[in-house]
């Protein structure tokens, strides 16, 4: 046996294979066809630019579309979903190697390449295929999790790839059987069906068993590439062109600013006003369900899925989508081009669409990219703006915004108030504004909330300590205008954005530290859009340049303030998620001497929200559905005595939920800049002396 001459015979024991040719023709035109309907519909959606940065999106693609990156993080659908992807890339290949070996004058199916490649991969990574499938079975129709969709569709998916790979398998064995295949041993698992086979059959009917498998084999192979683009396996091609086309501003930037010069309408309610890239993720969806697994608003048993609303807008546009699509741009007439979307009766409805928290756990965890909070945030816009429809407690907080230019009605501090003794300059009151290198934004939440102005005043002594030369605006501060945007009322917030890019601009501010992430993320992602360019840090970020430059020793008398306790940290998402921030706060934390660090189970990019944002924080939620005390009850779990935070709404929100969740025990929650100020251990007249 000479291994260089090793082959085997391809179309062996079929006839009329110039069939196999004539059939493919309809297959792939209807493959053609489906995705030519698909790509029509969406390129009916408004322009978004997503083929620049080329360099960015490729890494992107081989990343989480090539490299599954994302898939896999979920360890048992990851696990299954990586066999049959594999299996089918190494399928293909194998089908292509047939096809230059038997169509084109190149005949590369011998040798040692037919032997390890055509023979032991295939057959290794057919089996994959199999095993994936069984995988996926016993979580479809065994375990039966909440997340996932059960359809028929879905179930016939499996059943046609196991009857793909199992009748290779069988007809690949029968002419093994058959041929007496001295290299048999190279496809093992052919070989496998080949021996049970041979016992049982006589080479007759496994001769005529192998032509009827054979068609059989392919008509289903041939049916199910021509079903792909009608059913949720066209994700194969939507799915990367999901992924390439991706946002990459990070969630942060991820909602755009409204022309209100231009536009017909304020947010979405029609099909038609989406862009194409919205119609794509409607289509990229694969139904795994990991979106509304993890949003918090759902798993304290509000109506809010993320994935059924992405699921009933796709549904929306197969069943209605090219009338509504063909009218809906901004020239539409009828009921087809103004169909709504927003629908008490689906998931897109305003009690879901208003029980968001922006929180973007639904986007971290989607391994397709999908962006479904800037649909919710569109959608809330067309009822804020277009219908005056918000809860009531968003409602008093705008209303608190347009008067007061903050969103806490009944307070009874100034902005001024918690700098009582700090000796802190104020821009308006000095007479070089321009020495001032650092604007310190302290944020409605920091100066007009009792239990918050520790933290500014933390910050601020810190800044002092450290000889950072800052000042603050005082009364000039106005709310960034993040609660505004998030309920929907882009309105609102482009007045006070604009407003405060202009106070900025007047004392020729160039750097900004705020304790408030949600400042933090509207001055660093938002603003640009209104001309405001500053350079913008979490009081965090800053006091980790500080400590470790020198500038701000953590080892002064309270170095062991920790004292033994045990520290977790909550990420703020619009820190962490949102602007990719998780290690400067914990690395200032490590700086609390005699204190231990645990983790929550949840936490960096896969945090639970504290339920405080989107304008959540003003809402009366029920008792049975709070976020906040669904995130207290994890940090409690920890064994934690204190819950380090880096975020004024999380501060109080979760000070509310360990109250609620702590029992007997004594649990705090406190900034991260007031366990660091206990840290330098400097008393609070020191703190003034520093200055
Ligand atoms: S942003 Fe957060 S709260 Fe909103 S749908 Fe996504 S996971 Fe749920
Ligand atoms: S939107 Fe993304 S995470 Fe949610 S079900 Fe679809 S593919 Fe899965």
């Amino acid at each position: 046996m000479d291994p260089t001459q090793a082959t085997r015979e391809v179309f062996w024991n079929i006839q009329y294979t110039w069939l196999v040719y004539v059939l493919m023709v309809p297959t792939l035109a209807v493959l053609a066809w489906g995705f030519w309907l698909k790509i029509r519909r969406w390129r009916a959606g408004q322009p978004a630019v997503r083929f620049d940065r080329l360099g960015e999106r490729f890494q992107l693609f081989l990343r989480n579309a090539v490299g599954q990156g994302r898939t896999i993080k979920s360890r048992y659908a990851g696990l299954f979903h990586s066999l049959v992807y594999t299996g089918f890339i190494v399928l293909f290949l194998a089908t292509t190697v047939v096809a230059i070996h038997h169509d084109t004058p190149l005949h590369i199916m011998k040798g040692h390449f037919y032997l390890i490649f055509q023979s032991l991969i295939v057959d290794i990574f057919g089996l994959f295929v199999l095993v994936g499938v069984a995988l996926a079975a016993v979580r479809r129709w065994v375990a039966k999790p909440a997340k996932l969709v059960y359809t028929d569709e879905a179930s016939w998916i499996l059943v046609s790839i196991f009857v793909m790979a199992l009748t290779g398998f069988i007809v690949e064995g029968w002419r093994i059987a058959v041929t007496d295949d001295v290299w048999a041993a190279w496809s093992p698992v052919g070989n496998l069906f080949a021996r049970a086979s041979d016992p049982l059959m006589s080479d007759a009917a496994m001769q005529t068993g192998h032509i009827v498998i054979w068609w059989f084999h392919l008509l289903v192979a041939f049916g199910f590439i021509a079903w792909v683009p009608f059913s949720k396996m066209s994700h194969v091609f939507t799915a990367p062109l999901n992924i390439f086309t991706a946002n990459l501003d990070g969630y942060g930037g991820s909602l755009k600013a409204i022309d209100f010069e231009t536009a017909e309408r304020f947010g979405i309610n029609h099909l038609g006003d989406f862009t194409w890239k919205d119609l794509l993720d409607f289509d990229a969806c694969t139904e795994c369900g990991r979106c509304t697994d993890v949003c918090p608003a759902n798993t304290v048993g509000k109506s809010l899925s993320p994935r059924d609303i992405i699921l009933d807008l796709q549904a929306l546009m197969h069943e209605r989508g090219d009338s509504v699509l063909a009218n809906g741009n901004g020239s539409g007439n009828g009921d087809a081009a103004l169909l709504p979307i927003i629908d008490q009766k689906t998931a897109v409805s305003p009690e879901a669409l208003f029980s968001c928290t922006t929180c973007a756990a639904c986007m971290e965890a989607c391994p397709v990219h999908i962006e479904q909070m800037p649909k919710i945030v569109d959608a809330r816009r067309y009822l804020v703006m277009e219908e005056a429809e918000f809860p009531e407690g968003m409602m008093d907080m705008m209303n608190s915004l347009e008067s007061r230019q903050h969103p806490f009605a009944g307070t009874q501090f100034s902005r001024v108030d918690w700098t009582e003794g700090l000796d802190i300059d104020v821009m308006a009151d000095m007479d070089d504004p321009a020495e001032a290198e650092v604007l310190m934004w302290v944020g409605c939440g920091g100066a007009l909330v009792e239990r918050n102005r520790n933290t500014v005043r933390a910050t601020a002594k810190l800044l002092k300590k450290a000889g950072v030369k800052f000042a603050i605006l005082g009364r000039e501060e106005s709310c960034s205008g993040d609660p505004a945007r998030r309920v929907g009322n882009e309105f609102l917030f482009e007045m006070l954005a604009k407003g405060n890019v202009e106070t900025l601009d007047r004392y020729g501010v160039r750097k900004v530290v705020t304790s408030c992430p949600h400042c933090f993320n509207s001055f660093r992602n938002e603003y640009p859009q209104f001309g405001g360019s500053y350079e913008v840090y979490h009081h965090t970020q800053f006091l980790d340049q500080l400590v470790g430059s020198g500038k701000l020793p953590a080892n002064g008398p309270g170095a062991q303030a920790g004292n033994g306790e045990t520290i977790t940290f909550h990420d703020p998402c619009y820190l962490g998620r949102h602007n990719g921030e998780y290690d400067a706060p914990r690395n200032l934390l490590a700086k609390v001497g005699g204190a231990r660090q645990v983790e929550m189970q949840r936490s960096r990019n896969t945090s639970f929200c504290c339920g405080g944002g989107g304008g959540m924080a003003f809402v009366d939620e029920p008792p049975d559905q709070r976020v906040n005390q669904e995130r207290a009850q994890e940090a409690v779990d920890t064994g934690a005595d204190v819950v380090a935070v880096g975020c004024p709404f999380c501060a109080t929100m979760l000070d509310d939920g360990v109250n609620a969740r702590r029992g007997d025990r004594d649990v705090k929650v406190k900034d991260v800049a007031e366990l660091l100020w206990d840290a330098v251990g400097e008393t609070e007249e020191s703190g003034e002396a520093a200055t």
